[in-house]
């Protein structure tokens, strides 16, 4: 069964192609990626019109891309998958569109998927794929959540952040240190030659006893130092860059770690942007080892959005019999959506 996939949430337009046959983990026959970094870097974030557009001018010639890249054609589709939500809604609206009518072009089943499933099963991908059950540490730019995960479609969330998202505090405090959108990647460039200890920033909700986050008080010691600094701010951006990020990877190591006490589980799967900062990493995998917890990670390449990820989603709900296809093409998309909502698809044995 081959699934072509479309991601529209942001800034990123992916288109994928895998074969999900049977129950073994979908395959990745061949994905493309255009990033809107560089065309939103001038406004300092994503411009919600501006993105929509790159889509539309974006998705057909991808999708060409892949199957060129695959030696398939649009004939040998079976789906086409696509992001429903979350994200920005015209964004959204821009795959969900191109996906529908695709779909009904070919005469194919379209079906909508949750882009933190996508972003939380993107680890299959990886040369080190996870096994369920695990804890799931879901650190993207619009989320941070802890979740209990027992198979495709069996979310239970653990605890999130009540305020601003990891990758957003990335970003945010990166944007005070006159670092480019998105700031995440700059700050941890420059946190390598920075003292982390440098600053004391604060740690919030770190002894809360509970799963919970909150990040946005962290910008604003952030600011509130590079302030005091002056002067001398730029001397000192790197001990900033290396303290903030201190303080952010900290916390997600104690709560990680407390939902692994929590759960009993001895697996850990991380996924979303900031699952490819290299501290967090190095910090998670040294305590991971020290428990006897197995960490799993998406390549690189597929921490941030994509449309592999979409895809996978797509076969391995289809491949657990979690999705009802319909021949409909209409559509809506859900530019706020929970994971935990997420079940099976009113399938018609359950009635
Ligand atoms: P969501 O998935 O919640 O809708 P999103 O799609 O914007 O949000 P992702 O694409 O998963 O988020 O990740 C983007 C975020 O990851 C940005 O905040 C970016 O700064 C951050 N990020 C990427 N690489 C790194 C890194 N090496 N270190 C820290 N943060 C990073
Ligand atoms: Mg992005
Ligand atoms: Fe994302």
């Amino acid at each position: 069964m081959i699934v072509l996939g479309f991601e529209s949430s942001c800034d990123e337009t992916g288109v994928a192609l895998v074969d999900a046959a049977g129950h073994a983990i979908p395959r990745l026959l061949s994905h493309a990626l255009h990033s809107q970094i560089a065309m939103h870097q001038a406004y300092g974030g994503v411009v919600p019109e501006l993105a929509s557009r790159d889509h539309i001018r974006r998705a057909l010639p991808l999708t060409e891309y892949v199957i060129k890249q695959s030696n398939l054609t649009l004939a040998d589709v079976d789906v086409v998958a696509y992001t429903r939500g979350p994200g920005l809604a015209g964004a959204l609206l821009v795959g969900a569109g191109v996906a529908c009518a695709l779909a009904a072009a070919l005469g194919k089943p379209a079906m909508g998927v949750h882009h933190l499933e996508g972003h939380l099963l993107s680890p299959f991908l990886s040369q080190d794929p996870p096994e369920f059950p695990f804890v799931a540490l879901l650190v993207s730019g619009g989320h941070t959540q802890l979740m209990r995960v027992d198979a495709v479609g069996s979310y239970a969330l653990l605890g999130e952040s009540i305020d601003d998202a990891a990758g957003e505090a990335f970003d945010k405090s990166a944007k005070l240190l006159g670092l480019p959108y998105p700031g995440g990647p700059h700050l941890a460039k420059l946190a390598e030659q920075g003292d982390a200890k440098a600053f004391n920033l604060p740690r919030p909700l770190m002894h809360s006893g509970d799963l919970n986050f909150s990040f946005s008080g962290l910008k604003t010691a952030v600011l509130t130092q590079a302030k005091k600094l002056g002067d001398q701010l730029e001397n000192r951006k790197a001990d900033l860059a290396a303290s903030t990020q201190a303080a952010i990877v900290e916390v997600l190591l104690k709560k990680a770690m407390s939902a692994m006490t929590l759960t009993g589980l001895k697996r850990l799967v991380v996924a979303g942007g900031v699952g490819a900062n290299a501290d967090l990493r190095n910090q998670l995998n040294a305590a991971c080892a020290k428990r006897g917890i197995r960490v799993h990670y998406p390549e690189l390449h597929l921490c941030t959005d994509n449309g592999a990820m979409i895809a996978l989603a797509a076969g391995m709900r289809l491949q657990a019999g979690l999705e009802a296809l319909d021949g409909a093409y209409s559509f809506d998309v859900k530019p706020r959506w929970s994971l935990a909502e997420l079940g099976a698809k009113s399938l018609p044995s359950a009635g």
